[in-house]
């Protein structure tokens, strides 16, 4: 019963219209006498029988003594066949204890009801139709209410749009999950239940990792079918009594009830992780979308909803920051490290006009000829406070943050230039290579070719001397990139494919990328040489792939001897490492190549 109002006879103006006709038309018997009365009725009958309005009559037992056609229209029986019928028998189980609840006060008060809305079942198709009813008291001349009389419409689809917008208000309509209201509602409820029961409630919050760059390659409808889909996966790990909600772009949020501690937390975000790693088929595109999430714990006592969320978001940036596709459970020294990020991320928006970026380069050794056949261009942010920043602190903020754009542009420049200096300096045959990196994001950019051609215009360098270090990852984000790739080779400029194995190229993606070069990623160079057969199984695959597709590979991370020697072995002609020499500034690198 949606809005149960007793009618007062002053109030409902409509009500008394009904009573006067129906008590008019009911009562026909009685009055025949008169000729105008005659008229008036006929006038009335007709009103009554062609109205839209459910026209009803019931005595005091629930049974219909009278009904008017339009019945029919609205739930399928005909008028004839409802007399004496129970209205009990017609309305919905749940409306039928509230009305049977209320009747007896109205009859004691000799009150009828306004716009009382219940359901009705509809003879045809078993489906039930809200009516919402307007009726008063039928009274003898005793002063004794009979029964009731009364009229009702179908309300079903009003009701259908009210609950539809209600559904608007708390939920995502993309993905038809809760939206950020419901969710922290439910977040609230579920704390007051835990102050309750002393229980644990949990909450995830999950950012997918390269959302930004589906959208920008694949286009916008791209992105909400990845989004739709992470959504279905989401909940396909989940229980039912779990709440997921889309808080608002690639962000979503969980809340775990009545959890049995951190471990158990960890496994359901070790569960999402998971469910996630393996790529989306978008528009027939394979599309990854790995998560970062951070997850709090919330006991009821010192946590409000806000404050949860907040800590599960800072875990989530803590995630990221640890290198993406990761969980992280928060603890209370975390607002600390993510307000230091904030601080660099600010300092980095000056570290170039500052020109406190600079260029160390680590050797590049020919492992049979123990001769240097070029160099890896590393970038170093000299912090005036911080020191010497290492890349991974500040990278990833490059690039969230576009600035990665100039600086790479930047970057280009200062090797071509540096490369030529030391091929002048040095010259051999072939000529010294210089390996610089290029993220995915300079690689998604329009500009790249230009910054490339630019640099290499500036500095004189050969084409053929530079080497552009590109990631696995690169190869999944579309066109533009694959276009950047095919362009650049046609500027005769090498390429690399940088960390080879951690990604998550499959071998037919390797096929279609121009590629000249294939760098064993230092995980897998770590177990050389240890010993057994096994332990160089891994790169001795790469080297052999390397070979099948008629690309050079050059092993990262060479730490000691064995490693060199079990390389060679496996038929690895290039190799870079601490062992030979860590990446260095200019003046090092010069006093390295004279030495060698
Ligand atoms: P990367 O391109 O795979 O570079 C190799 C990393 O391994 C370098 O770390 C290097 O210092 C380190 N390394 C080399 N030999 C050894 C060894 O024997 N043992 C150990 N433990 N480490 C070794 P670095 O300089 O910290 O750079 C890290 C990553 O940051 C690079 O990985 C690259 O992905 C990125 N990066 C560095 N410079 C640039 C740049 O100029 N542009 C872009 N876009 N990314 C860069
Ligand atoms: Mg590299
Ligand atoms: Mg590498």
């Amino acid at each position: 019963l949606h809005a149960v109002q007793v009618a007062t006879s002053a109030s409902a103006i409509g009500i008394a219209v009904v009573a006067l006709i129906l008590g008019i038309f009911i009562s026909r018997a009685r009055k025949k006498s008169d000729r105008s009365l005659a008229e008036s009725e006929e006038r009335f009958r007709s009103i009554v029988e062609t109205t839209s309005e459910w026209i009803w009559a019931m005595d005091l037992d629930g049974k219909l003594t009278y009904s008017n056609p339009a019945i029919e229209t609205m739930l399928g029986y005909s008028a004839e066949e409802l007399l004496g019928a129970d209205i009990m028998d017609l309305m919905h189980e749940d409306d039928r204890r509230e009305v049977i609840a209320i009747l007896p006060g109205l009859i004691e008060s000799k009150q009828g009801w306004s716009q009382l809305v219940t359901r009705w079942r509809h003879a045809r198709d078993e489906s039930y139709r809200h009516l919402e009813s307007t009726a008063v008291a039928v009274i003898d001349e005793m002063g004794r209410v009979t029964g009731f009389r009364g009229a009702d419409r179908d309300v079903t689809e009003r009701i259908g749009l009210q609950r539809e917008l209600a559904h608007q208000a708390f939920h995502d309509p993309l993905t038809g999950l809760a939206n950020r209201t419901l969710f922290a509602e439910r977040t609230e409820q579920a704390l007051e239940e835990a102050r309750r029961s002393g229980s644990l409630v949990a909450l995830l919050f999950a950012d997918l990792d390269n959302f930004k760059s589906v959208n920008d390659t694949l286009g916008h409808s791209a992105g909400d079918d990845l989004l739709q889909n992470v959504a279905g996966r989401l909940e396909r790990t989940l229980r039912p009594e779990d709440t997921l909600a889309r808080l608002g772009g690639d962000e979503f949020a969980i809340l775990l009830e009545d959890v049995d501690g951190t471990k158990g937390v960890q496994r359901v975000a070790e569960r999402i992780v998971e469910s996630l790693a393996t790529p989306f088929t978008i528009q027939g595109k394979e599309v990854h979308a790995q998560t970062s999430i951070g997850v709090a714990v919330g006991r009821a006592e010192d946590n409000s909803s806000e404050e949860l969320l907040r800590n599960a978001d800072v875990a989530m940036y803590v995630a990221k920051s640890a290198g993406k596709s990761q969980y992280r459970v928060f603890e209370v020294g975390m607002h600390a490290e993510v307000l230091q990020r904030a601080e660099i991320e600010s300092d980095l928006r000056q570290a170039l006009e500052r020109d406190q970026f600079c260029l160390y380069y680590q050797p590049i050794i020919d492992l049979l000829t123990n001769s240097v056949v070029g160099v890896e261009a590393l970038l170093r942010w000299d912090h005036p406070d911080r020191g010497l920043v290492a890349p991974p602190k500040f990278i990833p903020l490059l690039e969230e943050s576009g600035l990665i754009v100039p600086v790479g542009t930047w970057i280009l420049d200062e090797s071509c230039r540096q490369a030529r200096l030391l091929q002048d300096q040095f010259p051999s045959d072939p000529p010294f290579k210089m390996s610089v990196n290029l993220s995915v994001r300079e690689l998604q950019h329009a500009g790249l070719i230009r910054s490339v051609s630019d640099a290499l215009e500036r500095s004189k360098l050969s084409p053929r001397s530079l080497v552009l270090e590109i990631t696995e990852s690169i190869l999944m984000t579309g066109q533009q990139t694959r276009d950047n790739l095919a362009r650049l080779r046609e500027l005769g400029v090498r390429l690399a494919i940088d960390d080879f194995g951690t990604g998550y190229s499959s071998l037919g993606y390797l096929q279609h990328v121009p590629a000249d070069i294939l760098k064993i990623d230092k995980s897998f160079v770590d177990d050389v040489g240890r010993g057994t057969f096994e332990d160089s199984a891994l790169a001795r695959a790469i080297v052999s792939l390397g070979d099948s597709l008629g690309l050079r590979t050059v092993a990262e991370g060479i730490e000691r001897v064995e490693q060199l020697s079990e390389l060679l072995k496996l038929g690895c002609r290039w190799g870079q490492g601490y062992y030979f020499a860590r990446p260095l500034e200019v003046s090092s690198l010069e006093d390295f190549l004279r030495r060698n």
